[in-house]
């Protein structure tokens, strides 16, 4: 696994509470970076939505990747992109350059949102520390193992997956 963008730190950590967040806690990982950073694929994996896909608050160049880790499924949403450059349907390799960073939708500046969960329903509960996926050290072994066995071993179609992402609207930075 890569890391989404080159070198880059995470500057909001994964499960921190607080209101900017619908949820009452931050669901995925902040990289802040300048608007207009190479974001890569931290995998090999499959375009499975491009543009809103979930809401307003993730911007208008949202991408979606489904990746399989382990044989177990899981979906990573890069968002508030400025750009992205990747088609529903597409495979991209690990390191591939698939958006660039922004500041659209809910943010109080530009940075990477990078969420990932387990299951093709997004919700509340199938988020995962995305540290997981990169470095399984610095994320929580035992949470990050457990959540590893519960993800499933399906695969949902794209219009699936777009018809739920697109029955959220939530708040988010
Ligand atoms: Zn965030």
């Amino acid at each position: 696994m890569a890391l989404p963008i080159k070198n880059g730190k995470i500057t909001n950590p994964y499960g921190i509470k607080g209101n900017l967040w619908s949820s009452g806690r931050h669901q995925g990982a902040d990289f802040a970076t300048p608007t207009g950073t190479p974001l890569l694929s931290v995998s090999d994996g499959t375009v499975v939505g491009v543009g809103q896909c979930w809401g307003p608050a993730f911007g208008n160049h949202q991408v979606i990747v489904h990746y399989v880790v382990n044989k177990l499924n899981y979906w990573a949403i890069y968002a508030h992109c400025s750009a992205d450059f990747v088609k529903v349907g597409q495979k991209v390799k690990m390191g591939d350059k698939i958006a660039l960073s922004g500041a659209e939708g809910n943010v109080t500046g530009p940075h990477l949102h990078f969420e990932v969960h387990t299951v093709d329903r997004w919700d509340k509960k199938t988020d995962i520390n995305p540290q997981f996926l990169f470095d399984l050290k610095s994320a929580s072994k035992e949470v990050a193992l457990k959540k590893a066995a519960t993800a499933k071993k399906v695969t949902p179609t794209v219009r699936e997956i777009t018809s739920a992402l697109k029955s959220k609207n939530i708040k988010s930075e």
